[in-house]
């Protein structure tokens, strides 16, 4: 049987992505990381195209597919070159929504989930707080109950689409300190007491919008919540698979592209009179980590098999695919920016744009391969 187990609607829904990434993302990438954002108007565009609830029932205007079409959303989104679109889309219609689908009552799904699915407006999910990342249990952001609504207080921190959304998926403490006091609670941003404080700006995935929020005696209707009180910290473990998934994912395409990038500079450049992607010190290290990113790739499709099939085994799958992804990515970042040498520093090179121009200090002056060179004739001799 052929792996991943693609059939032609696959093939056919890549095609369309494919297409999209191309007309709508790639011509503006490189803008669109100077600004630290892109356009409200891409959100409905991916609405329009059925990209924003590939996975959800078709009740509530969803696709009704599975974690593979999720993948390939995600493989050919990326074909845009702009990591940061593809975040701000992928918590639109996985990590922000994912609760509101899976536990939400009818009227937030109508009011919530079915909007956001046509890209008419956009999601954010509110966990991280300032001192409380990692341990989710920790978090201190309160919901009081007073009558038919929860008074909110408290503040988040690194929000993705933060700055633009019209609704956060809020994790609150509505009860004892723990997991068992934590729920969900849908806060609408044009609620009296929500603000924005600083748009932060970050040094990767740039053009995805990254924000702190503060909520000071936000009443939020008590039909807003998601699910039962006191179970939110477990909706949000249950959800957390497939975020991670989508994160490896994200993470396996985006080295798909950088790689894809370095190749054709490594094809062009010429250095001493030939080709970098003829010397052979280049071409075994480009092998490399082109070996372990095909590995990678191998180990997110196979917890994608255990997710679709629902195999227990899922969590440790999806865990290690998540793990080996963000660890390559701190090994083949700086492999292929070194490759462009000082160009590998310039804002206008994707590359550069994707690694944070890593590689500089191995550049300046002489880069690592030269110095190599220089110690490796004097030592060893020709
Ligand atoms: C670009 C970006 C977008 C984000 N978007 C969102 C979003 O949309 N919504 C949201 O809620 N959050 C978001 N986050 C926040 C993210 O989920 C947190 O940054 C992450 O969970 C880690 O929390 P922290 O930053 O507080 O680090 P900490 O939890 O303080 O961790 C600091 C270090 O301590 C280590 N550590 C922590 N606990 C342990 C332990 N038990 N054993 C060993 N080591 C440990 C960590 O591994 C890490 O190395 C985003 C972050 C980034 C960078």
């Amino acid at each position: 049987m052929a792996f991943p187990p693609y059939t032609e609607e696959h093939e056919l829904f890549r095609e369309s992505v494919h297409a999209f990434a191309e007309r709508e993302i790639a011509p503006h990438a490189e803008d669109w990381d100077r600004a630290q954002g892109f356009p409200r108007e891409l959100f409905r565009k991916a609405g329009t195209q059925g990209y924003l609830g590939v996975r959800f029932d078709p009740a509530w205007g969803g696709s009704g597919l599975d974690y593979w079409y999720t993948g390939i959303l995600i493989e050919e989104l990326m074909r845009g070159r702009n990591v940061g679109v593809v975040v701000g889309l992928m918590v639109q219609c996985e990590i922000a929504t994912g609760v509101i689908h899976a536990f939400g009552s009818e009227e937030l799904k109508r009011a919530w989930l079915m909007p956001a699915i046509k890209g008419e407006c956009v999601a954010a999910l509110g966990i991280t707080e300032p001192g409380a990342g990692s341990n989710v249990a920790g978090l201190k952001t309160t919901a009081r109950r007073d009558g038919d609504h929860y008074v909110v207080d408290g503040s988040k921190i690194f929000i993705t689409n933060g700055t633009i959304a019209d609704f956060i998926t809020l994790a609150v403490r509505t009860g004892e300190p723990g997991p068992r006091g934590v729920s969900i609670l849908i806060v609408p941003t044009d609620t009296p007491g929500f603000s924005v404080g600083r748009k932060l700006r970050k040094v990767m995935a740039h053009s995805s919008d990254t924000a702190e929020l503060f909520f000071e005696n936000c009443r939020v209707p008590a039909r807003n919540l998601v699910g039962e009180e006191g179970q939110g910290f477990y909706a949000i473990m249950s959800l957390f698979q497939g975020e991670r998934l989508v994160l490896s994912y994200i993470t396996n395409s985006f080295m798909r592209e950088i790689l894809g990038a370095t190749l054709e500079y490594a094809g062009e450049r010429e250095v001493f009179g030939s080709r970098i992607a003829d010397l052979p010190v280049w071409r075994h290290r480009l092998a490399d980590v082109m070996t372990e990113l095909e590995a990678s790739r191998l180990l997110a499709w196979y917890a994608t098999d255990l997710m679709c099939r629902g195999d227990p085994q899922a969590e440790v799958y999806v865990s290690m695919a998540k793990l080996f992804a963000g660890e390559l990515f701190k090994r083949l970042a700086p492999e292929c920016d070194q490759l462009f040498g000082g160009y590998g520093c310039m804002e206008e090179y994707f590359v550069a744009r994707a690694t944070g121009g890593i590689s500089g200090f191995a550049i300046g002056a002489g880069t690592s391969e030269i110095m190599r060179e220089i110690i490796a004739r004097r030592q060893i001799g020709k």
